[in-house]
């Protein structure tokens, strides 16, 4: 028997009918790009973060590019940003020709605390994009209190809350972004994304740079982008949301039982932050062993792998623009992450078998 790295289809199987209904719904609609569909997937994601607005984008990457766009970030500024992160966390502060300033990681929870922001702080420090990474939470309000705008990188921690109620996505007092990517947690059936935010100005920013810079398409205030968030993807984004919650309390009853197995013995566990109850995105533990242990594990037919070996800092697009300080952390969670299979559906049976080929 194998064990899937992550299962997207499991959980959908008893949403198919639904899905099927509210697409043909929107192709006898014929109205594929904004509209009615978008608009109530605009309202029900914003309730659902705890925020007021949310723009849907054509997808994650798109949102952070909008979102540098529209608070203003451009040549001669400098963005932080943790260089241990998928690659298009740091890709769009180039896109708008600024300098992204790489900050460490905790290696333990793969998310940057403020005091490795503070360290590559500068006078030209325009915008921190902070990554929710792996579905866990970084410290949003001690990374403002820095005194710079934080972005929030909410592409893999749709459905993570923290003790006191409140998400991802709503953190900021500036901006969020998400990924509708169809692996992600909330997955449209293509790309997808959005930007949230609490500021109705920037809202509406944002609203205008997805559309060629314009609200009426005769009067282009700005020089945008064509950005946006389809029907059909509003439409199976909106069949999926309500169901959001019960997927995050699989991830995190699979984490339960990865526990209770005993996993915590042969690798260190993921960690949540204080406060964080994480919809693990990822499920990555850690070890002085990964290598060998990737090859056990799939050796016994079980989904497994290492996320970002090569950290964006050392991509050879990045290698003009190298590192201020020391990135020990980064280091380390490049080297020993270990990611094991995660699903709203993982079953008790399913952990003993990854937990039974590491004990081998
Ligand atoms: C997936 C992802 C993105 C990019 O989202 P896309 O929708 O693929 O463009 C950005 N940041 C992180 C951390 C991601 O995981």
């Amino acid at each position: 028997m194998s064990v899937p790295l992550f299962d997207t289809a499991t959980p959908l199987a008893p949403l198919e009918a639904e899905l099927q209904a509210k697409l043909l719904e929107i192709v006898a609609s014929k109205r594929f790009i904004f509209g009615p569909e978008v608009e109530a997937f605009e309202r029900e994601f914003a309730a659902y973060v705890g925020t007021r607005h949310a723009v849907g984008v054509a997808n994650g990457t798109d949102a952070l590019l909008l979102g540098l766009r529209a608070l203003g970030v451009g040549p001669g500024d400098e963005v932080i940003v943790p260089s241990f992160t998928f690659f298009a966390s740091a890709e769009p502060i180039r896109l708008v020709g600024a300098t992204p300033v790489w900050c460490d990681v905790d290696p333990v929870t793969f998310v940057s605390t403020a005091e490795m922001v503070r360290a590559v702080l500068t006078p030209r420090t325009k915008a921190v994009i902070a990554v929710h990474l792996f579905g866990n939470v970084a410290p949003i309000a001690e990374i403002e209190a820095l005194g710079v705008p934080v972005i929030e990188d909410a592409a893999q921690s749709a459905g993570t809350r923290l003790a006191d109620g409140r998400r991802p996505g709503a953190l900021s007092a500036t901006l969020a972004t998400f990924s509708f990517f169809p692996s992600k947690n909330l997955g449209a059936f293509g790309d997808g994304g959005a930007v949230t935010t609490g500021d109705a100005a920037l809202a509406e920013r944002i609203a205008m740079l997805r559309f060629h810079g314009s609200h009426d398409k005769r009067t282009f205030e700005l020089v945008g982008h064509n950005s946006r968030l389809d029907a059909l993807q509003a439409g199976v984004l909106r069949v999926q949301l309500p169901h959001l919650d019960g997927w995050a309390d699989g991830r995190r009853e699979a984490a339960r039982l990865y526990a209770e197995a005993g996993l915590g013995e042969l690798v260190s566990l993921p960690e949540p932050t204080p406060g964080a109850l994480p919809a693990w995105h990822l499920y990555v533990a850690r070890s002085g062993r990964a290598d060998e242990l990737l090859g056990v594990l799939r050796e016994a037919g079980i989904g497994c792998a290492a996320y970002y070996r090569v950290p964006a800092h050392l991509q050879p697009a990045m290698r003009d623009v190298p590192p201020i300080v020391a990135l020990p952390g980064t280091e380390e969670a490049a080297r020993t992450n270990l990611a094991l299979p995660m699903s709203p559906v993982l079953t008790r049976e399913q952990v003993g078998e990854v937990v039974a080929a590491l004990d081998d």
